[in-house]
């Protein structure tokens, strides 16, 4: 049985598809002699051509490293890389983009904060605040800081509808966390947590905030000035850029009276045997030679987005909605909710197959998606579940790839009558 459509008109869609598509090679390759249907774009986005030109066109002809250079290709190559770095910043709502730091990803930009400003700042007996719902990057940084300090983790539980539990939050405020560690956008369940007012709250109860924005960033324009955080931290390879390059932003204030976390050249201002001089904002916490690369192909990808964003954004959701209909029409299929204005994606399961043998069906039919805890064991354990799978959606993804996911199901339940 092929599932029945919802009725979306699927005329512009299929355009601003068939357009976007064009822009990412990989997405015309096949899978196990299938077309492709790339529905892990939660686990990584594909690459817009402009990007992969941007990072071939510096290997080309722009090669050189930066911030040390006394030629004109080092110049050119430094001016181009803080290009890079300003791009964002602009993006981001950022006035000053030396409170942007480059580093290789999410998981990198909150180890960044728990050693440098956690080692400085947690005592013993401190109180550490996380969310029930966090990817093990913003836990395991954190555990790792509780057991150097002695401080103490507590955990914002959710309401069964996968919402924030609100009242719980502010009744966890009254321990005088510390430090409030949120994620903006759940990668399990897709919820857009309310950032803005939970940030507001922890402020108010005097603790600092980090938000991770890994999961948030590749769905919906976020501007930092509305943001009561401290810091915000972000991976570029979810965000159609390239792997190994993201970055954490932090207040000038805060990130000024941090120690460095790395040591090595580019973060130093004078060395001698006995005493250091650091650098200042922001190489101060960049260490070596920087991902110059990854850089032009991030300010690559920003440019991408900032052309087409809102027509993105509803064209995902639309997506989302049209195979989350399809799919529930598969006897057995449950999605877990993914509380109030999720993003795109969702996670589901199959009454009586295991996650990864639904995913194996589903590869086999050239449909990639997730199968597995997704990074977020504790979630997982709060829920009673093993594991799910997850379907995660980009403006690239068509009508077509999200019924022949509802299909592929259904051909896998019919299989086992
Ligand atoms: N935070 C969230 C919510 C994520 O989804 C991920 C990656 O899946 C990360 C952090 C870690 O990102 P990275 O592996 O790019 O450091």
């Amino acid at each position: 049985m092929k599932p029945r459509t919802t009725g979306v008109s699927s005329t512009n869609a299929a355009d601003n598809a068939a357009r976007w598509r064009r822009d990412f090679p990989l997405l015309s390759t096949r899978s196990h002699g299938q077309p492709l249907a790339y529905l892990d774009n939660a686990a990584t986005t594909q690459k817009p051509r402009q990007v992969i030109d941007a990072i071939s066109r510096y290997y080309k002809t722009g090669n050189a490293n930066v911030h040390r250079g006394s030629h004109d290709l080092s110049n050119r190559a430094t001016t181009a890389f803080e290009q890079a770095r300003s791009t964002l910043a602009q993006w981001l709502g950022i006035d000053n983009a030396a409170t942007l730091i480059w580093t290789r990803g999410t998981s990198e930009a909150i180890n960044l904060v728990a050693q440098s400003w956690g080692n400085t700042h947690i005592k013993p007996g401190d109180r550490i605040l996380l969310l029930q719902s966090s990817h093990h990057a913003n836990i395991v940084p954190w555990q790792l800081l509780a057991q150097r300090t002695g401080a103490v983790i507590d955990v914002i539980p959710l309401q069964d509808d996968n919402n924030v539990d609100l009242d719980a939050f502010r009744n966890l405020l009254q321990r005088m966390p510390k430090l409030v560690a949120l994620s903006h956008v759940s990668n399990v369940l897709g919820t857009r947590y309310p950032i803005e007012q939970m940030c507001r709250d922890a402020k108010s109860a005097g603790a600092r905030v980090l938000v991770d924005g890994a999961q948030a960033l590749p769905h919906f324009d976020v501007d930092l000035r509305l943001i009561d955080c401290d810091f915000y931290a972000f991976s570029g390879h979810k965000l159609f850029g390239p792997t190994g390059i993201g970055g954490l932003w932090g207040r000038q204030d805060l990130l000024e009276s941090m120690p460095p976390w790395q040591g090595g050249g580019e973060m130093i201002e004078h060395v001698s045997f006995t005493h250091t001089d650091f650098a200042g904002l922001p190489f101060k916490f960049e260490a070596g030679t920087p991902n110059i690369a990854g850089a032009m192909g991030l300010a690559a990808a920003i440019e991408y987005l900032k052309k087409d964003r809102a027509a993105q954004e509803a064209q995902e959701q639309m997506l989302m909605r049209h195979a989350l209909s399809a799919c529930h029409q598969v006897p057995g299929f449950e999605a877990l909710p993914g509380g109030d204005q999720p993003v795109a994606l969702f996670s589901f399961l199959l009454k009586g197959f295991h996650q990864q043998d639904i995913a194996h069906w589903l590869d086999q039919k050239g449909i990639a998606v997730r199968a597995g805890h997704h990074c977020a064991m504790p979630l997982m354990q709060s829920l009673g579940l093993p594991g799910t799978v997850r379907a995660s959606f980009a403006f690239y993804n068509t009508l077509d790839e999200a019924e022949r996911l509802a299909h592929a199901l259904d051909e896998l339940v019919c299989s086992q009558k």
